[in-house]
């Protein structure tokens, strides 16, 4: 999963990124939220991955509320 850093300004997103950060979101979105964020998902609670292949996940836990602030959403980039 690639995860570049996303950096999100106070004062919104320079129309100048907003095409490139479109097409990220065909290639990079969070499998679990959907989003593009700066660390790990704020949706996941825990991860357990498959002891023989660590790409591998087995199990994944959602926290019920969570914070959806730090992630960028496509209608962000519109
Ligand atoms: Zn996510």
């Amino acid at each position: 999963m690639a995860n570049r850093i996303v950096v999100i300004p106070d004062d919104g997103i320079p129309e100048s990124d907003k095409a490139e950060l479109r097409a990220r979101f065909g290639t990079d979105a969070c499998r679990w939220c959907g989003g593009l964020h700066q660390r790990e998902c704020p949706r996941v609670k825990k991860i357990i991955f498959n002891p023989s292949d660590e790409r591998q996940v087995r199990e994944v836990e959602f926290w019920a509320e969570w914070d959806r602030s730090t992630v960028l959403w496509p209608e962000d980039v519109l």
